[in-house]
């Protein structure tokens, strides 16, 4: 069977040009960039080049980019960093109640070491309101975190006005792009940014590579010490075929940005359409508009999410949900909830992220199989039929919370 990847918000392929490029940096071009010698010094060029290859696709200076394994250290480095740098200017942070858990789980911790935080809700739309960071601000604030494009439902906020607000302020602004950069333009001056998180594994990189823009003159702390590399912000002999494998990414990301951006929201608003015209009693998740290229988000009433992924799963596609089931727990997406949606939606969504390999034929057989895998979910539940309950009933039916 043609297996289909539909989970680009997981992770994506690493493009062959990067690999191949890896192994020459792990095999023949091995050197510490540290090094004095040829073997280090080549290395060292080539670490270089790629620092400037990611300056370029966000519009930064080159030594404004700081390598990290990844995403989530990025995210716990811009956090950490300017709250400990900053605490004697005050002790409050502003986030939202839909970001990743590398910023949520951050934030509790620094909760713990005294900080007080504010997590923003959200619209019905993941949207975040100008208003109600603004009315958040208090003297005590140094940074606000807000995530450029939601990993669940893709809603884009108003990232620009949000930057434009805290530099009024003389705040620091910090967003995590991991699921917009390579994916979606972005400049750092033009959208007010500060510092922003970015990982090469959501844009055909290598996977356990990242990066912290922090723009010249910000006040950050060091999470770690050691040897003095990445200017003493991120010690630790490179990884360098990992940072050349993200220089090669984001060249080649900032390359076809245009063409990729038009295939994939085509193909997104393709299937949108098609699942909003054949499927009933269905609700669009996310901001139909300020949208990531790729995500097509839905709730499908009286379907619970993991059936239905295990459903498509048998017939080759691979998708995700809202339901956090990994982790060994049944509680629906933090997002969702947000959102405002009840825990029986919530627990009935599907998340297809798409990329720059799929293909139309894809989005077609996706939309011949998913009605019948949802009538035939329909068909065995206890809420679905002529005398439908409404899915607002308390307790949720299928983690016995609310
Ligand atoms: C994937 C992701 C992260 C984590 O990045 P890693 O490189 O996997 O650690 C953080 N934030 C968002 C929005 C993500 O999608």
């Amino acid at each position: 069977m043609k297996r289909i990847y539909f989970d680009h918000s997981a992770t994506t392929p690493v493009d062959p040009e990067v690999a191949t490029l890896m192994l020459e940096y792990m095999t023949d071009k091995f050197g510490n960039p540290s090094s004095i010698h040829s073997f280090g010094r080549e290395v060292k060029k080539a670490v270089d080049q790629a620092r400037q290859s990611v300056a370029d696709l966000i519009g930064a200076n080159p030594n404004e980019i700081f390598f990290t394994s990844g995403g989530t250290e990025a995210d716990n480095l811009a956090l950490k960093g300017v709250a400990y740098a900053n605490r004697k200017k005050g002790n409050h942070i502003i986030t939202t109640a839909i970001e990743h858990h590398a910023i949520l789980h951050t934030c509790e911790y620094l909760e713990k070491q005294g900080f007080s935080i504010t997590y923003l809700p959200v619209d019905e739309n993941a949207m975040v309101r100008l208003e109600d960071v603004k009315n958040a601000i208090t003297d005590q604030t140094i940074l606000i975190s807000v995530m450029f494009a939601n990993n669940e439902v893709g809603t884009i906020q108003p990232i620009k006005e949000i930057g434009q607000l805290a530099r009024e302020k003389g705040i620091y602004f910090h967003t995590d792009a991991v699921q917009a950069v390579g994916n979606y333009p972005i400049d750092v001056n033009e959208y007010n940014v500060d510092l922003l998180t970015l990982s090469a594994h959501k844009f055909h990189g290598p996977k356990g590579i990242g990066a912290l823009y922090v723009r010249r003159g910000v006040r950050l702390e060091a999470q770690q010490q050691g040897g003095g590399q990445e200017r003493s912000i991120r010690p630790g002999t490179e990884n360098t075929p990992g940072i050349i494998g993200l220089g090669k990414a984001a060249e080649i990301a900032k390359r076809d940005m245009n063409t990729k951006i038009a295939q994939v929201a085509r193909l997104r608003d393709k299937l949108i359409a098609g699942i909003e015209a054949k499927i009933p009693h269905i609700k669009l998740n996310g901001h139909r508009t300020m949208r990531a290229p790729g995500n097509v988000n839905f709730s499908f009433l009286y379907v619970e999410g993991e059936s239905l992924l295990l459903n498509l799963d048998l017939k080759g596609i691979a998708a995700s949900s809202g339901s956090a089931c990994t982790s060994g727990s049944l509680d629906p997406s933090h997002v969702l909830l947000a959102m405002g949606l009840t825990h029986e939606v919530a627990h009935g969504s599907l998340r297809i992220s798409l990329g720059r390999g799929n293909t139309e034929e894809e989005i077609d057989y996706c939309l011949e199989v998913l009605p019948g895998i949802i009538e035939k979910l329909r068909s065995m539940s206890p809420l679905y039929g002529t005398e439908m309950q409404p899915m607002s009933s308390n307790p949720c039916n299928l983690c016995h919370r609310h």
